[in-house]
């Protein structure tokens, strides 16, 4: 299957030295758990040192995140780099025609099909790690969070996390009890 979000490294993984450096721009279509505000934007450059394959890169978005106090919607800037190594085995190319480098990855999620980098997949990588642990919004954890304050009115304590809940136990509770 073709993808769109294959960068094909093979020609940078048969002649060391040789740099290739793309601008990238992307929705992440496949990424569930971030909102993005805007698309994902930066730049990715890949060498090959003959053993290793050197990816950096540059990326910058914005998302809306959870206020972990109040769950409030956040929205906040996210910037990282990437610098990233992978393995590369077997001889270029360009030093024996007979044989070809090849990238090994052994990431959970393959980041590589053949000498393609799954560019969607190790942006998505990059972007969980850059996440902040903890964002709060403007009320951090001592203000008086109006959002905080007017949803433990609403929920009975026990409730508060699970208002799913209420509808079940709702279910559960026989309408008529004669019946
Ligand atoms: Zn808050």
């Amino acid at each position: 299957m073709k993808r769109d979000d294959l960068l094909d490294l093979n020609d940078v993984l048969q002649h060391p030295g040789r740099e290739l450096a793309v601008d990238i721009s992307t929705e992440l279509p496949e990424e569930v758990d971030i909102d993005l505000l805007k698309p994902l934007e930066g730049y990715l450059e890949a060498v090959s040192t003959g053993n290793i394959l050197l990816i950096t890169g540059s990326f910058s978005t914005r998302a809306v995140l959870e206020c972990a106090r109040c769950c409030g919607p956040l929205e906040v800037d996210i910037d990282f780099e990437l610098d990233e190594q992978f393995p590369v085995e077997g001889t270029p190319s360009s030093l024996n025609p007979q044989e070809s480098a090849k990238v090994v990855s052994d990431e959970p999620f393959p980041l590589f099909e053949a000498n393609s980098l799954v560019v969607e997949q190790l942006l998505r990588q990059a972007l969980h790690l850059a996440l902040p642990m903890q964002s709060l919004c403007s009320f951090g954890w001592e203000g008086e969070c109006p959002v905080a304050a007017s949803r433990s009115a609403e929920l009975p304590l026990s409730n508060i996390g699970h208002p799913e809940f209420n509808k079940l136990t709702n279910l559960l509770r026989p309408e008529d009890p004669d019946r």
